[in-house]
């Protein structure tokens, strides 16, 4: 089988969050299951710096844009047998600090940037000559694609066979656009309807996705239940209840050859479940870099974040005078909203020795909070799977979460009766229950046989891509045997 992966970031190329680690974790996976995976992905500076020696093809596919054709250079990395990543550069549109924006906002022009994209990943298909059985969009920079197949493609040859798979990996970012996006897309005025990409007068990219993909998925069981109400809808509760037939949910997985104390060439020292030696050192090094007071007895709590709404940082910071008169210690890393990013920084100074803060994107000292840490805070409004979670039971960093989407999907509350379960989660959206939990695991934590027995079913949990490769390869499976689905809206 043939799959092609769109993506607008690929970890170690380009990463603003966990979309990156899914796009070189399950394109891995599947390779290895025997299919023959491409990923498609643009070619910003990020991906320069990580892979200085890319070869650049012959092919150069040209794209209808409002500024007349422009063209795009593509460039090759093959990776393992089956798998290889292909790069559309645009210096225009890609080669620029921030994916999708700077902290002040989204760029003005994302909209033609990802219209590019999606249009050039399907022209260059065709001159590799590679006809993909699946294309697997992601997220609404790719959401345009079914779409397309389903329309201006849809008697086109060289498309006949192939289906496509769209992923929702978080319905808060929905790509909306104003409708003069319609004619510069070269998709058929009739699918701009309520029943087609049409949202509120605009024109919605990941109601594409939704709408015209043969089967569409989310990132865990949960989330694609949550996503169905008003409370997590974002708007479009109603349009994924009405398709919901076409939905399933597939939790991440996590790539154990990068987030495993045992082989993570980032950290200090490695360890394992059965000689924890070097968790302590890592909990040393990680005092040292934030100038953290205390002994190596001081229980830390950590954070890696992406500085949004959603990540629940205002419950921590109305929780943060509390926390701190339970003696413990905070770690936070995160990058993304000004507000928040003066908001931490301010904890930072209000309590040196105690809450160390780095305002950045640094994925080596993300390695080092999970090692060094001893708890891991998830306070998530919302979280479609979360992988912090899991990479910290890897690292027998305990989770404490906010029970929703993949957060409650994947942690279970822990029973000092029967020894089970991996974390804590609180159920109630409020700082007061987050505080709660932080001084139950407090409690748990002064019984060092009690927090080894946790910290060893933590390490012991297995969230590998295999796992979630198989129900994809799966679901690809049933879609090329099905039927073609026929969207209400095709225009035919
Ligand atoms: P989301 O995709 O919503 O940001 P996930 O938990 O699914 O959340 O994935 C987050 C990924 O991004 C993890 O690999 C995490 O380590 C990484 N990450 C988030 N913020 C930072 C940061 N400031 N520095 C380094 N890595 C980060």
């Amino acid at each position: 089988m043939k799959v092609l992966q769109v993506t607008s970031e690929v970890a170690p190329y380009s990463k603003t969050g966990g979309l990156a680690d899914v796009s070189a974790g399950l394109p891995a996976a599947l390779a290895a299951r025997g299919l023959k995976v491409k990923v498609f992905s643009p070619l910003y500076c990020t991906v320069r710096e990580a892979a200085p020696s890319l070869t650049s093809l012959q092919s150069r596919p040209r794209i209808p844009s409002r500024f007349g054709e422009l063209d795009a250079r593509l460039f090759a990395q093959h990776s393992k047998p089956g798998l290889s990543f292909y790069f559309i550069e645009r210096d225009e549109y890609f080669d620029r600090k921030g994916l999708y924006g700077t902290p002040e906002g989204d760029y003005f022009d994302n909209a033609d940037r990802f219209l590019f994209f999606m249009r050039a990943a399907l022209q260059a298909c065709r001159l590799i000559r590679f006809r993909p059985d699946i294309i697997h969009c992601h997220d609404w920079q790719t959401g345009l694609i079914p779409a397309m197949l389903k329309s201006v493609f849809w008697d086109d040859p060289f498309w006949r066979k192939t289906r496509t798979v769209f992923t929702i990996h978080n319905l808060a970012y929905q790509g909306i656009f104003s409708r003069e996006y319609m004619s510069v897309s070269g998709l058929p005025s009739a699918l701009f309807s309520q029943e087609g990409l049409e949202f509120y007068g605009q024109m919605n990219f990941l109601k594409a996705g939704i709408i015209f993909s043969d089967r569409f998925t989310t990132v865990s069981k949960r989330y694609a239940h949550e996503i169905q109400s008003p409370e997590y809808g974002h708007g479009l509760d109603g349009v994924l209840q009405e398709h919901r037939a076409r939905l399933t949910g597939i939790l991440n997985g996590v790539d154990y050859s990068c987030w495993n104390p045992a082989v993570d060439a980032h950290i200090v020292q490695n360890y394992t479940p059965r000689d924890l030696e070097g968790k302590t050192k890592c909990k040393g090094e990680l005092m040292s870099l934030f100038g953290l007071g205390g002994t190596l007895k001081s229980p830390i709590l950590g954070m890696v974040t992406r500085l949004a709404e959603q990540k629940g940082l205002d419950l921590l910071l109305e929780a943060v005078p509390r926390l701190m008169r339970t003696g413990i210690r905070l770690v936070i890393l995160g990058q993304g909203d000004e507000v928040y990013a003066r908001a931490i920084r301010t904890l930072g100074r209000n309590y040196p020795g105690k809450i160390g803060v780095r305002v950045g994107f640094d994925p080596v000292l993300a390695h080092k909070i999970e090692a060094g840490a001893d708890m891991f805070l998830m306070p998530s409004r919302f979280e479609p799977c979360g992988l912090n979670q899991m990479y910290s039971l890897k690292y027998g960093t305990i989770p404490i979460v906010h029970a929703v989407g993949g957060l409650d999907d994947t942690i279970s509350a822990f029973d000092p009766v029967t020894g089970k379960g991996n974390g804590f989660k609180f159920f109630s959206f409020s700082a007061s229950a987050l505080h709660q939990e932080v001084r139950r695991a407090l409690t748990l934590f002064k019984d060092q046989d009690l927090w080894k027995a946790l910290m060893t079913n933590a390490m012991r949990s297995d969230f590998s891509w295999k796992n979630a490769a198989r129900s994809y390869h799966q679901l690809y499976q049933k879609t090329l045997t099905a039927d073609p689905y026929r969207p209400p809206q095709q225009p035919r």
